[in-house]
């Protein structure tokens, strides 16, 4: 085998190896972007309510941080709930 038949035969097999690379990167790449986008949720187009908050929205219009902010404020609300009807048999809310 002569030096440039080699040369030829590691550039396709270097084109190859490359091709399988980027095409598993850009698989990759695409299954974390579906990973970020909620099934069935509100199109990713869509940003936070929060005015101001360009963030795309992950759950009931808002963006991770502020629903993670209105969860922690409902849990609170609910927590007062029960403190004010503390003694009563009230069922607790799951
Ligand atoms: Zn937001």
């Amino acid at each position: 085998m002569n030096v440039e038949a080699l040369k030829a035969a590691i550039r396709a097999d270097a084109e190859i190896f490359a091709e399988k690379i980027a095409r598993q990167t850009i698989t990759a790449f695409a299954e974390e972007l579906k990973g970020l986008v909620t099934p069935g949720g509100p199109a990713k187009s869509d940003a936070c309510k929060i005015e101001g908050c360009p963030k795309p929205v992950v759950a009931k219009g808002f963006c991770a941080s502020h629903y993670q902010k209105a969860r922690n404020k409902a849990k609170a609300r609910e927590a007062k709930k029960l403190e004010a009807a503390n003694g009563e048999p009230a069922a607790v809310p799951a």
